[in-house]
């Protein structure tokens, strides 16, 4: 009999009976998915290693937050003044081509980032890089486990309008204003700015700094029923380990797909981890 996984994300609460379950905006798009694609990619397996073009996306934010720190602290850098203080991923640190063609890769992200920046117009940045955490709290309908929303986000502004806004940078593709609306991580970044801001007026948005290019929603009360009732479904599945697969679009994509019994239309897939 196969060990059941220890979950990374899901804790006894000390001095507690209840499991405190810690949801992310990426644990929450992985789960509304496929929870059996969740369950592969967060619960029984060790983190990935980085990648090179984890580790490109990664320079690339890192200089996005520095310059967004110093124009915040009223010191603003230039491009190249931010790229010189950054140091280039180990992965292409060879004092050659190979790290010649990240500087100019992250130069492009961070000039993109730039000229968005100054068109987007903000009233006011108010963070870059902001880490949230919630604290415990139960939820109605599950029982024995309490709620932490958790999440970095990119950049925080505020709008002329006085919207709060919330904006994740891509490396490369967003998604479609429907599929943002819908999007269970769209849920967990709104509750995270109304828990941090204590701000109702919330707008998320997804950004390519490369090339300028956005897709901004304001979640209707629709969306947010269903993003609580996902959230709802995967507290009771980690609870339970109980992570039935959902085959569908995704699978075409899916990295599991070759471990996965609905994929090879074999047997019985419910309630079943990797
Ligand atoms: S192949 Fe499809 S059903 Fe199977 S784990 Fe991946 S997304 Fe889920």
């Amino acid at each position: 009999m196969t060990a059941t996984p220890t979950p990374t994300h899901a804790r006894p609460r000390a001095g507690h009976d209840t499991l405190v379950v810690t949801i992310t905006p990426s644990h929450a798009q992985a789960y509304g998915q496929c929870p059996l694609y969740f369950s592969a990619v967060y619960q029984a397996r060790p983190p990935h290693l980085a990648t090179r073009a984890i580790q490109r996306g990664r320079h690339v934010h890192s200089l996005i937050e520095r310059y967004t720190r110093a124009l915040i602290e009223g010191h603003p850098l230039g491009v190249d003044a931010v790229i010189a203080r950054v140091p280039v991923p180990p992965a292409f640190r060879d004092g050659g081509d190979d790290e010649q063609e990240a500087i100019d890769h992250a130069r492009v992200g961070l000039r993109g980032y730039e000229t968005w920046l100054e068109e987007r117009r903000f009233a006011t940045i108010v963070a870059a890089e902001q880490y949230f955490r919630t604290p415990p709290r139960p939820v109605a309908g599950v029982d024995g486990a309490a709620l932490v929303f958790s999440g970095r986000v990119d950049l925080v502004a505020l709008t002329r309008d006085n919207t709060l806004a919330l904006v994740d940078f891509k490396s490369s593709s967003i998604l479609t204003p429907e599929a943002l609306h819908r999007a269970p991580s769209s849920f967990v970044y709104r509750h995270l700015g109304m828990w941090a801001y204590g701000h109702d007026d919330i707008e998320i948005s997804q950004v390519v700094p490369a090339t300028g290019h956005e897709v901004s929603v304001r979640l209707e009360p629709g969306h947010v029923e269903a993003g609580a009732a996902l959230c709802r479904s995967m507290m009771a599945s980690i609870k339970e380990q109980s992570f039935p697969a959902r085959p569908g679009a995704y699978c075409a994509y899916c990295d599991h797909a070759a471990r996965c019994p609905a994929f090879a239309g074999r047997g019985d897939i419910a309630s079943t981890a990797f």
